[in-house]
C-alpha cells in the first residue's frame, strides 16, 4: 500500500509578531514549520508502515526550494520519498490554483492507495486544499479524521464532531484530512536526520506535471484579495471564580446589570 501525506511548510504563527503601524505580519526571522495538522497526517501514515512494513509512505508539497528542508523533516520521520512541487508558474496560487497543482503531482505519483491531508494549515487556515484536491482527482473524503483503521479496500474512520463523531466506511483510493486528535507526532532521531540527507527529493515544476502555467499559480486564482486587516483587540476578559453555582450567580447577575438577559 503506497500513502500520499500532503504537507505544506508555514511560518511558525506563535512566533509572528504583527507590525503596530501597518497592522500587518512581520514575516521576517520567521521560522518554518511543518503543518502541525500534516505531521499528525503524516505520523498516521508511519503508525500504519510501523504495522505493515511493507507500507509506502511519500510526502508532497508546493512550495518555493526552502520547502526542501520540512521534506527532509518529513523524510527523517520516516517517509520513504519526497516530492516538491516548486516553480514560478506556481507562484500567488490561492487555494484553487494549489489543489490544481497537488492533484497534478499526485497524478505522476505511480500507484497511490490513500492520500492524506491536514484539516487545515496554520497560515492560510482555509482548510479549502484537501476536499479541492479530492474533487480534482474525483476522489470521495472524509475531513476532520481522528481515527484511521485500513481494511482491504477500504478504510474505517472517525470523523469529528461537535457532539461525539461519525463512524464511515471509505473505499480506497480516497483523501482524508486528518485532525490532531488522532495521534502525537514522533520525534526526528539524530541518526535518520542524517540519513534524511542522504535521500533525494523529487522537483517538479509545471511542466513535469502537465500543466500549463496558466492553469496554475496566480494566473489561475480567481480569488481577489479585497483588504486584510488585523482585528481590533477585545477588552480584557473576567474570570469568574467560586463554585460553580456562585459562578452561575455572578454571570448571570452581569448580564442582567447589562441588560442582556
Ligand atoms: C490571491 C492569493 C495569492 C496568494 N499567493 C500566495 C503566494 O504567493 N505564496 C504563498 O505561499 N501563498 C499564497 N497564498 C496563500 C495560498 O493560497 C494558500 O496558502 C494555499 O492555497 C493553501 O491554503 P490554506 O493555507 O488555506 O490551506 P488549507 O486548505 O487550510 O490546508 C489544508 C491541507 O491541505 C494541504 N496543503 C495546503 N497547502 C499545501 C501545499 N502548498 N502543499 C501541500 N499540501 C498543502 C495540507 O495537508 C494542509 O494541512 C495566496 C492566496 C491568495 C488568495
Amino acid at each position: 500500500m503506497k500513502i500520499l501525506v500532503c504537507v505544506k511548510q508555514v511560518p511558525d504563527t506563535n512566533e509572528v509578531k504583527i507590525d503596530p503601524v501597518k497592522g500587518t505580519l512581520i514575516r521576517e526571522g520567521v521560522p518554518s514549520i511543518l503543518n502541525p495538522d500534516d505531521a499528525n497526517a503524516l505520523e498516521a501514515a508511519l503508525r500504519i508502515k510501523d504495522q505493515d512494513p511493507s507500507t509506502q509512505v511519500v510526502a508532497l508539497t508546493m512550495g518555493p526550494p526552502q520547502a526542501t528542508y520540512m521534506l527532509r523533516e518529513c523524510l527523517a520521520m520516516g517517509a520513504d520519498d519526497a516530492y516538491l512541487l516548486s516553480d514560478r508558474a506556481f507562484g500567488g496560487a490561492d487555494t484553487c490554483a494549489t489543489s490544481t497543482t497537488i492533484a497534478a503531482g499526485i497524478k505522476k505519483v505511480p500507484d497511490v492507495d490513500v492520500i492524506f491531508a491536514g484539516r487545515q494549515a496554520i497560515d492560510g487556515d482555509t482548510a479549502q486544499v484537501g476536499p479541492q484536491v479530492a474533487q480534482r482527482l474525483g476522489l470521495p473524503v472524509v475531513t476532520y479524521v481522528q481515527d484511521i483503521q485500513m481494511g482491504d479496500g477500504k478504510v474505517t474512520v472517525q470523523r469529528q464532531m461537535e457532539d461525539g463523531y461519525e463512524r464511515l466506511e471509505v473505499q480506497t483510493p480516497c483523501l482524508l484530512t486528518c485532525v490532531k486528535e488522532l495521534n502525537e507526532p514522533r520525534y526526528m532521531s539524530v541518526g535518520a536526520i542524517v540519513d534524511a540527507y542522504k535521500k533525494e527529493i523529487t522537483v517538479w515544476d509545471h511542466a513535469a506535471v502537465d500543466l500549463d502555467p496558466k492553469d496554475c499559480g496566480l494566473n489561475a486564482s480567481p480569488t481577489q484579495v479585497f483588504r486584510s486587516f488585523t482585528p481590533p483587540q477585545k477588552g480584557k476578559g473576567e474570570m469568574l471564580t467560586g463554585s460553580v453555582s456562585e459562578m452561575s450567580k455572578s454571570l448571570v447577575d452581569t448580564l442582567d446589570a447589562k441588560h442582556l438577559i
